[in-house]
């Protein structure tokens, strides 16, 4: 299977600043054909992203959007006018989204379907906080979510992140261990609702992701690609992820 290694930018990088990295990055992972390589800047930065973009290999995610076609919604943006900038990819149920825009289980999934039927490629993200961890919830969080975020959702089209909230942003990295223990129940979890064609979904994991653990986080069973926030800032450093080599 392809790997998947998408950077979130979240809110960094002004129009130009994003201009500047991809003039830099594109050439430095020139001619790697067996990853998607994926980028979401701020809603800003799309339409020169695109452009920049333009004939790479390197393609464009949003990391938010908005459930409607067009209206009313003030400061909201419809699924049409990412893909009319470039997108290929929307990031949906980040838990930063879930947790200071308040996006529960029921809005995850409205924008996933609305993203879906405008014909976006969706980057779903799950996963449990410190202390749901430390009161043994993993699962059943990871299962609420995946279950409720995805209600109506065909496997086509869709790549889950596994985020534990404690690890991003903490430079605290789930032990590869942690990572794939969750992973498997995920990949079983998405067997269970879609039978054989569960197979084609990639499962990344995120969260402090750097150039230092891909490559054995990479060599886990069930982890298909990664999703890097701080440390897809770089042009250097998430070249290098991109770049991962496989360790047991
Ligand atoms: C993220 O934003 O999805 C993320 C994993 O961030 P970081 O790599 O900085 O932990």
């Amino acid at each position: 299977m392809k790997a998947f290694i998408a950077a979130n930018w979240k809110m960094n990088k002004t129009v130009s600043e994003a201009r500047e990295f991809l003039k830099t990055f594109i050439p430095l992972v020139k001619g790697v054909s067996d990853v998607d390589i994926v980028i979401a800047p701020p809603f800003i930065s799309l339409a020169a992203a695109s452009e920049e973009m333009k004939g790479s290999n390197v393609q464009l995610s949003s990391q938010d959007v908005f459930w409607e076609e067009k209206g009313a919604f003030t400061g909201e943006v419809s699924p049409q006018m990412l893909l009319d900038a470039g997108c290929k990819h929307v990031i949906v149920g980040h838990s930063e989204r879930r947790q200071y825009f308040h996006e529960d289980d029921g809005v995850v999934n409205k924008k996933i379907k609305a993203a879906r039927k405008a014909g976006l490629d969706v980057i779903f993200c799950c996963g449990e906080s410190l202390q749901e961890r430390e009161a043994g919830k993993t699962f059943e969080v990871i299962q609420r979510e995946v279950e409720k975020g995805l209600v109506d959702v065909g496997p086509d089209h869709l790549v889950v992140a596994y985020e534990p909230i404690w690890a991003i942003g903490t430079g605290k990295t789930a032990t590869p261990e942690q990572a794939q223990e969750a992973h498997a129940f995920i990949a079983g979890m998405l067997a269970g609702v879609y039978g054989n064609k569960s197979g084609i979904i990639r499962i990344i994991y995120g969260g402090s992701v750097t150039p230092d653990n891909v490559d054995t986080l990479m060599g886990c069973k069930d982890i298909s690609g990664a999703l890097v926030g701080g440390a897809s800032l770089k042009p250097d450093s998430f070249s290098r992820i991109v770049h991962f080599k496989k360790e047991k």
